[in-house]
């Protein structure tokens, strides 16, 4: 309850930092090694299990994740990457970051994700890279966008920072394209405090990465390569190695919430999620659409459902991009999108009380 007397919304996020996050934190506090040690390392082998074996290099954020993938990449000054503009702006800033240019593509209406005709339309000779999100935890059409990257010979780095534990026809998030890059913020479907992994099927993109997580050395004082200071603190992995270990578990939780949404929301004027062929969506948001979304949004919050808009204005019409560009389903997207509570807090009592309130605000519009 708040001070009004009014119980406080459902949230639409609750991070857990529970007594084994803090208990973990404490222990690894204790030994006295704290960065870029054991606890590393266990994080890395056991999130390897998550996308099929490959080799995993942590980092301190999604953000750095993008970042010295595309540097490891060699993309950088007079390189266009293309990505969706319909994202978290660390999408882009990660492109820009490197001195390459991000190319914003249109989405499929349905996904949310990267329309692959849209991207290959915008192929062009500076063309380095193409950067998809998995936005929500709904898995891009990696099966549409990995013969267009072959075909032109362009790296595909899956932005993964929303889809730990996402597949497309079996094959997981972060398995398909030459990299993939999670984020552990404490928002998404597991977090490390803050925390970034690279995943990668090529040993020797790895061991850039490593390179360039730790000033360009592997050996003290060798240094081999021009490198950043990203590494992850061991605090930060035995978090992460404490939620990882109950991700499977939140995840059936999140998709257990969607189903039982899409099941009990019956209005004609609200849009549930989609879900493509062969897609195992893992609803790190569970995100409707919706007229007159603000309006609808505070009439939620009235009904004791707090709710989101991700992302309200696209990262083509921020100030550091503002392209002009004319991206209609973006835009449309970025006006309806409203996501819903569906973390594993919610309760299924709470997943009722949402559904109605979705209903009877739709029916008072
Ligand atoms: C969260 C997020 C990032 C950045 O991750 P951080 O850990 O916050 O740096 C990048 N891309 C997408 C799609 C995200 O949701």
């Amino acid at each position: 309850m708040s001070s009004s007397g009014v119980p406080a919304p459902i949230p639409p996020a609750r991070p857990v930092i529970g007594d084994a996050e803090i208990e973990a934190a404490v222990r690894v506090l204790r030994t006295g090694r704290v960065v870029q040690g054991p606890e590393v390392a266990a994080f890395e082998e056991e999130f390897a299990e998550l996308v099929e074996g490959r080799s995993c290099v942590a980092v301190n954020s999604g953000t750095s994740a993008l970042q010295l993938t595309l540097l490891a990449l060699g993309v950088g000054g007079g390189d266009e990457v293309i990505v969706p503009s319909f994202s978290f702006a660390a999408t882009a800033n990660a492109v820009r970051l490197v001195g390459a240019e991000p190319v914003f593509a249109d989405i499929d209406p349905r996904t949310y994700c990267v329309d692959p005709d849209a991207v290959a339309a915008l192929v062009g000779p500076r063309t380095a890279a193409i950067m998809p999100v998995h936005l929500y935890g709904h898995p891009a059409a990696l099966d549409r966008l990995t013969p267009v990257a072959e075909r032109h010979g362009l790296a595909l780095v899956e932005d993964a920072c929303q889809a730990h534990g996402a597949a497309l026809h079996a094959r997981p998030a972060g398995a398909h394209g030459v990299a993939g890059c999670f984020s552990f913020y404490p928002t998404k479907n597991m977090h490390a405090l803050e925390g970034g992994m690279v995943t990668t099927a090529d040993p020797e993109l790895a061991r850039t990465l490593r390179l360039l997580r730790n000033q360009g050395m592997e050996q003290p004082y060798v240094n081999e390569i021009v490198g950043a200071n990203m590494r992850m603190t061991d605090v930060n992995a035995a978090v992460g190695r404490v939620q990882l270990a109950r991700l499977t578990e939140w995840t059936e939780r999140r998709r257990a919430n969607a189903k039982r949404l899409d099941a009990l929301i019956t209005a004609d004027a609200v849009t549930t999620p989609y879900v493509a062929d062969g897609a195992r969506h893992v609803y790190h948001q569970y995100t409707l659409r919706v007229p007159e979304r603000d309006r609808f949004r505070a009439e939620l919050a009235a009904r004791g459902v707090g709710s989101a808009a991700y992302y309200p204005t696209p990262i083509h019409r921020l100030a550091p991009y503002s392209t002009g560009d004319r991206l209609p389903e973006t835009e449309r997207a970025a006006a309806e999108v409203l996501s819903l509570p569906v973390h594993p807090g919610v309760t299924d009592r709470e997943i009722e009380h949402i559904a109605d309130a979705v209903d009877s605000v739709a029916g008072s519009l």
